[in-house]
């Protein structure tokens, strides 16, 4: 009996260490499985967090990108805003410090000082264009060009670099002919339309200020000058003369040294500067005098450098 029993026993034993060894395994599953699924679910959530997070950043800079198509300033606190657009829109790089809400400047705002000095180039793109951008950034400072309609594709890329550096563009009318452009209000207004228009096209920017060719004060217009202010009033665009000539654009040309005094020499007489110089191929030597104007300028009291924008005081020079 005992020995046929010995089997029977030896086969129970089996299924018994079986049986156990099944249970084990279960109860390592059902503790692993829910471990391994909540670690692959917290990845997950982290992943989604990251992606949140990123997505608000984007929405943020976004927002500003706008805010700075609206408005085009130069003034101090939006430096960093618009190195971060413009590297924004080269996705460059990945802004680090969040912006809030209340950073996003809603207009052109002026910072307070006795002496604004506004940089104004005439006649440009040129092929000076470049360089007196970069003198620009090296002193972290942002001018006007008013500009003329010049179509190659030096000009164009000039301009939208003109625009993507954060400068204001003003329209110089589209010919720069007087004689076309001064014909007739029809003709002065089919040439606005013209240079409103290219920088429209070229750069995205509606621009609302001009300088008339010659000035508002030219005696080579046969009709009242005032018919053509009264044209860009209706336009809601500004038109903007000068108080200081660099004198840049006569027939000898200046020496760096008369340069930087003639702009230089009035403004702590001036609350608001607009000074005259010209972006043209003919005249290297404001290319040359631009740093040590701007080093003087940066060296004066209570003196700040400015685009235009619509906050600006225009100079007249008919009334
Ligand atoms: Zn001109």
């Amino acid at each position: 009996m005992g020995e046929e029993q010995r089997p029977q026993g030896d086969a129970r034993r089996r299924r018994v260490q079986r049986l156990k060894r099944m249970i084990v395994l279960l109860v390592l599953v059902w503790m692993i499985l829910p471990v391994g699924l909540s670690i692959v679910l917290l990845g997950k959530v982290r992943g989604l967090n990251r992606q949140i997070i990123e997505t608000q950043e984007y929405l943020r800079q976004m927002e500003e990108t706008v805010a700075q198509q609206v408005q085009m300033t130069g003034e101090e606190q939006q430096t960093g805003k618009e190195q971060q657009t413009q590297q924004f829109g080269r996705k460059e790089v990945i802004v680090t410090s969040p912006v809030d809400d209340q950073d996003i400047v809603p207009a052109a705002v002026e910072p307070e000082a006795a002496h604004k000095v506004y940089l104004t180039f005439d006649d440009g793109p040129s092929k000076y264009t470049e360089d007196i951008l970069d003198i620009l950034d090296t002193y972290d400072v942002k001018a006007t060009f008013f500009v003329l309609g010049k179509e190659n594709e030096h000009s164009l890329e000039m301009l939208k670099e003109i625009a993507e550096r954060g400068h204001t563009i003003g329209m110089h009318s589209y010919s720069h002919k007087y004689a076309d452009v001064y014909r007739s209000v029809e003709d002065f207004s089919a040439d606005f339309y013209r240079i409103y228009s290219y920088i429209l096209d070229n750069t995205g920017i509606q621009s609302t200020c001009y300088r008339f060719p010659g000035g508002s004060s030219n005696t080579i217009s046969d009709i009242d000058m005032h018919v053509f202010a009264d044209f860009l009033a209706e336009q809601e665009v500004e038109f903007y003369d000068w108080n200081i000539s660099s004198g840049d654009a006569g027939s000898v040309l200046l020496d760096v040294d008369t340069l930087v005094q003639n702009c230089t020499a009035d403004i702590s007489r001036h609350g608001t500067s607009i000074i005259l110089m010209h972006d043209a191929a003919s005249r290297p030597t404001t290319v040359e005098a631009l740093p040590q104007i701007i080093e003087n300028i940066l060296a004066m009291e209570d003196t700040v450098i400015l685009p235009i924008t619509e906050d600006t005081t225009p100079i007249h020079h008919i009334h």
